[in-house]
């Protein structure tokens, strides 16, 4: 049986600050597609409301380094929540808040205590948004990806994990788009949404790509 190698090293404040300034630089080179998604199904913001957002909380985190893992989650989902207007400040807040309750005064984790974190995480974008599989929103990318991830534990490095959850994530992005949207804006063209890859759920799943290049 194959336990967690020894040499695969924890994730500490520095590797979630890593993660965080890859997803704000993804997200900035990812600006005019995400805008241009969001115009077939919705109001053409979702460039502009991430990456409004992610320069902030990159901002802050070179104005006040948080001390730990908790801390800079809480700031990064403050940030979110302050800075972004849309629909997804809020659930994008929420799910770094819930992560960084998760993780308690943890001063690093290891794969079993992201996976907790992630999970969390993603049922505070449920809570607040009551999203289900197949609605054609972000929970279709992260979902996989946590599912992806829990299969993953014990099994193989962090690194292997958080891969296969990248993977998941793309797949279940790239399957929003025979989605009918039932939450949202885009719920309101019915079966004219179907056709689009959804915007959240792209931007979601560079937070897991990003993921799994920085914080192994
Ligand atoms: P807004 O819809 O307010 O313009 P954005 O354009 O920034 O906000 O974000 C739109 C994205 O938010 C959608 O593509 C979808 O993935 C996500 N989204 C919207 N509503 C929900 C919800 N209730 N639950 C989960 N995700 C949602
Ligand atoms: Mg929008």
């Amino acid at each position: 049986m194959m336990t967690e190698s020894p040499t695969d090293p924890p994730i500490d404040t520095a590797g979630l600050d890593r993660w965080l300034r890859a997803f704000a630089a993804a997200i900035a080179e990812n600006e005019e597609l995400l805008t241009r998604l969001d115009s077939a199904i919705g109001d053409a913001d979702h460039g502009a409301n991430m990456a409004r957002g992610m320069k902030a909380v990159v901002a802050k985190l070179d104005e006040s380094p948080p001390a730990g893992p908790a801390a800079l989650l809480k700031q990064a989902g403050m940030t979110l929540v302050s800075t972004v207007g849309g629909a997804s400040g809020p659930l994008y807040g929420t799910f770094f808040l819930r992560m960084a309750q998760a993780v308690g005064d943890a001063t690093e984790l290891d794969e079993a205590a992201l996976a907790e974190a992630l999970r969390a995480g993603l049922e505070g974008i449920v809570a607040r948004g009551k999203a289900a599989a197949g609605d054609k929103t972000m929970y279709d990318a992260l979902a996989p990806a946590v599912d992806a991830m829990d299969a993953a534990l014990g099994g193989e490095e962090i690194g292997g994990a958080l891969r296969a959850a990248a993977e998941a994530a793309a797949q279940g992005r790239d399957a929003t788009t025979e989605m009918e949207a039932r939450k949202g804006r885009a719920s309101y063209l019915g079966e004219r949404s179907v056709g689009h890859q959804d915007p959240g759920a792209t931007s979601a799943a560079l937070l897991l790509s990003t993921a799994a290049d920085t914080l192994p």
